[in-house]
């Protein structure tokens, strides 16, 4: 069974939450996207752990992590989330963590055009968490990057990393005035953050293929959601690379395999993290009212989050996108103190109705249709059952449902692992 779990949204759906519920069932989760720019929270018994990079089956012991070759790893950064996971206790041993030889280097000259890209475009900025990302992915279709497997080889990684530093400095020394790139300085950052990570490093591709052979369950973890799809979503607002359970094949490195299942996450209410269209906004005292019940705060960056509506509009095509079978509705419980709960069910652009999500400027110029359900107003965060949930979160729950044209397998009314309903 190889399952894709992904966001429908615009990210933080609870995909880390999910990941770590239903990988009891999986030999191997796999990473195949994405950078250390996003986090996932996950709580169990263990305790409170975020995850930048590594995937959210770390925290089972028995589970296998890949780091697929589509994902973009700022080294430091992943040896410090490891150091900080393993102190809180998790096992982390090249049993359980396989990163690929062909995943590219986010290097510290990303951050630094991160940085000073965004610094001049001041007000006009795209909201970058500033951790280079774009910068890394560029670099790669440039075909300038440096991957992991460079780092098995010293010698050879040096005359890569003094060619491409030159090439950097064009920009970033004769564009942006920055002080030229300094090759010791970059190849003694490369041997720090990349000698206790050669242990980890392997052929992936032929570990999955292996396990596919096998017959393992295999999971693939994404980041963000449909709508920060580089191809498919909000551009420029996106992220830089492929959320979509579709390119999961492909991240992962075994492009051959077709994935069975996919488990598309939607939050029961809107957010957004950085700048660009969100429709659905709340703004003002009840914005805040919900960003404080849901604890919207970026994992990552600590930002507050932009609160939203449920958006029909913009999740039906998060599921369409995303070719999901099943869809998990978490964080239910956080509506519980609304008397009315605020749906957008329509899109308003120049006057006229519009049920499918645009995009462009027509995208910037809809304006939010909103429809109230009535609220539950109690708490549900102890509901195991479908039964057991109050009339009005079922309705609720059932209007998604009919909207999306998805079932809703899974409604999580808590943080914990055990607070899902199944259904
Ligand atoms: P991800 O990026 O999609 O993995 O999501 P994040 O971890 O960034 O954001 C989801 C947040 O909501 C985390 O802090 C979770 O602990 C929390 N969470 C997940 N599911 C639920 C839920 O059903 N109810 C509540 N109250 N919190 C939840
Ligand atoms: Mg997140």
């Amino acid at each position: 069974m190889l399952t894709a779990i992904v966001g429908v949204n615009w990210g933080d759906e609870g995909k880390g939450r999910m990941v770590d519920l239903l990988s009891e069932d999986y030999e191997v989760v796999v990473r195949y996207q994405g950078g250390n720019n996003a986090g996932h929270t996950v709580i169990n018994s263990k305790g409170k752990f975020i995850l930048n990079l590594l995937p959210s089956g770390i925290l089972r012991p028995d589970t296998v992590n890949i780091l697929g070759n589509g994902v973009l790893i700022d080294i430091q950064h992943l040896c410090e989330e490891i150091r900080r996971n393993r102190e809180a206790g998790v096992e982390i041993t090249p049993q359980q963590l396989k990163i690929s030889e062909r995943a590219c280097i986010c290097m510290p000259y990303h951050k630094l055009q991160d940085n000073l890209e965004e610094d001049r475009l001041a007000d006009a900025k795209f909201g970058s968490t500033r951790r280079g990302i774009a910068y890394g992915y560029a670099d790669k279709y440039m075909k300038k990057a440096l991957r992991m497997e460079d780092l098995r080889d010293l010698a050879h990684l040096e005359k890569r990393v003094a060619q491409v530093a030159e090439w950097k400095d064009l920009t970033l020394n004769k564009g942006y005035g920055s002080q030229p790139l300094d090759v010791a300085e970059l190849m003694n950052w490369l041997k720090t953050y990349g000698e206790p990570l050669l242990p980890f490093i392997c052929d992936t591709t032929e570990y999955l293929e292996q396990a596919v052979d096998a017959g393992r369950n295999i999971m693939f973890e994404a980041q963000l959601g449909s709508l920060r799809d580089i191809d498919l979503g909000i551009y420029p607002y996106t992220t830089s690379s492929n959320t979509l359970a579709a390119y999961a094949p492909i991240g992962s490195g075994i492009p051959n395999c077709k994935i069975d299942k996919v488990i598309g996450i939607a939050k029961a209410y809107s957010s957004c993290v950085g700048e660009g269209p969100f429709v659905s906004e709340m703004f003002g005292e009840e914005g805040q009212a919900l960003r404080e019940a849901g604890s919207e705060y970026g994992a990552a960056t600590g930002r507050p989050r932009r609160i939203g509506a449920f958006d029909l509009v913009a999740s039906r095509y998060g599921v369409l996108l995303q070719g999901a079978n099943a869809i998990a509705l978490t964080k239910l419980d956080v509506l519980s103190y609304m008397d009315q709960i605020p749906v957008c069910t329509a899109y308003k652009i120049n006057g006229e109705i519009v049920t499918r999500f645009p995009s462009g400027s027509r995208l910037m110029q809809a304006e939010p249709v909103i429809e109230y359900m009535p609220g539950f107003k109690c708490d549900i965060s102890g509901c195991r059952k479908w039964e057991e949930l109050p009339q009005a979160a079922q309705d609720y729950v059932l209007f998604i449902e009919k909207e999306l044209h998805c079932p809703i397998a899974y409604i999580s009314v808590g943080a914990e692992r055990d607070q899902i309903i199944y259904r």
